[in-house]
């Protein structure tokens, strides 16, 4: 399947990793939007925030586990964001399932 973060899950693109274990992977945003953006990908190929099923959502469960343990190692004591886009309208571009983790500035609110 041609899917950017499948590749870069497989190692066939590089990424500049902050954490791995063999279900997720984290990796910083090549066009950061805070001083601190890390996505975080399932390994498994995912589309979109649609796609999730009583069958697929412990991985969901999962990533907000390993979001909390980098929001520790990385001291993001004042707070940080976690964000998904999902489809055409939420502003997903890439079809993968990805979760923004945010933070190092004041993050607006309401988005744009
Ligand atoms: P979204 O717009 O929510 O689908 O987020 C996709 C994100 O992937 C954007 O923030 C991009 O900057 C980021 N991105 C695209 N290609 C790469 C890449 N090769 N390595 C790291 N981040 C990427
Ligand atoms: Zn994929």
């Amino acid at each position: 399947m041609d899917c950017l973060f499948c590749k870069i899950a497989a190692g066939e693109i590089p990424s500049d990793k902050v954490y791995e274990d063999e279900k997720v992977l984290a990796f910083k945003d090549i066009d950061p939007q805070a001083p601190f953006h890390v996505l975080i990908i399932p390994k498994e190929h995912i589309a979109s925030a649609a796609e999730i099923t009583t069958e697929n959502s412990s991985i969901v469960a999962h990533v907000f586990e390993v979001a909390a343990q980098i929001a520790k190692e990385h001291n993001l004591d004042k707070g940080f964001r976690i964000v998904n886009n999902c489809g055409e309208e939420g502003g997903q571009t890439v079809g993968h399932l990805h979760f923004h983790v945010l933070a190092g500035r004041n993050l607006s609110w309401p988005p744009g």
